[in-house]
């Protein structure tokens, strides 16, 4: 199965990466990641709306007061953009400018959010609940696909395991498994499985070596001053190096990136 988002394809020979923030937070933080990881050789954006938080204290992300800069930023850099819905209600409220529609790990098992989601046209990632079996999380996917979108790419983002000194645990057999057992595009999330910019890149690398279709990762232009997952925010800087780094691992696989 390829799955489109904008003209990318996901799923082809080609590997796609993904980048932006965590959280959108501002007009210019949303602007300068989205040209940065554009001229690094990301072909789609990420950036969160409305954010999942443990704590209700911590940011909940802008909501509907960010709608009109993303429309602005989206139009200046050319890019497709992927964005977590939340709530059902939300799928209306960005198809406008949404180019694909992400379910977080906490709300895989969100069957009446899954299933308005199989009545859509457009592409939808589904993250696996850090405690999700592998055979929990394709039919989950079955809840989107049901309903006649077969637009579907599945997501690792690391599990929980005995493990604290990461995050997560970032699990490369779910990525070989799902590949071969489902029919549906893979993706990685590094950051959110393992939770420590610096050990991000090799996993990236990791990634693109078991053979997933691509990678979504968090890039932020001051990680420390991030609002959301500052932790694992690669710099602009370490984010185009990682590139390179991944353009030439992919070329020993014959795999080449996907361009915008
Ligand atoms: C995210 O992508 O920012 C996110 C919240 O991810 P997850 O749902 O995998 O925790
Ligand atoms: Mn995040």
């Amino acid at each position: 199965m390829v799955v489109e988002i904008g003209k990318i394809q996901i799923g082809g020979p080609r590997f796609t990466v993904i980048a932006g923030p965590c959280s959108i937070e501002s007009e210019n933080q949303f602007l300068s990641t989205a040209q940065a990881v554009k001229s690094s050789g990301a072909s789609i954006l990420r950036g969160g709306i409305w954010k999942m938080r443990t704590s209700q204290k911590s940011f909940q992300g802008l909501g509907s007061d960010s709608f009109n800069f993303i429309k602005k930023v989206k139009a200046q850099v050319g890019l497709p953009l992927i964005s977590e819905v939340t709530d059902i209600r939300q799928i209306e409220e960005v198809a406008e400018f949404v180019d694909a529609y992400q379910v977080g790990a906490r709300n895989m098992h969100n069957y009446s959010l899954l299933t308005e989601l199989g009545r859509q046209k457009k592409p939808v990632m589904l993250k696996r609940n850090f405690s999700a079996y592998i055979d929990e999380w394709l039919k989950a996917a079955d809840y989107i696909l049901a309903g006649g979108n077969d637009q579907v790419i599945l997501c690792e983002r690391g599990i929980r395991t005995f493990e604290t000194a990461t995050r997560n645990t970032l699990d490369l057999n779910a990525v070989v498994y799902a590949k071969k057992h489902s029919g549906l595009p893979v993706v990685v999330d590094p950051s959110h499985a393992v939770g420590i910019a610096d050990l991000v890149p090799p996993l990236c690398y990791a990634a693109a070596a078991a053979g997933a279709d691509g990678i979504i990762v968090e890039v932020h232009p001051k990680p420390s001053e991030a609002l959301s997952d500052g932790d694992q925010a690669l710099t602009f800087e370490v984010f185009n190096k990682t590139m390179q780094q991944l353009e030439k691992l992919l070329a020993a696989f014959d795999r080449g990136l996907n361009k915008a």
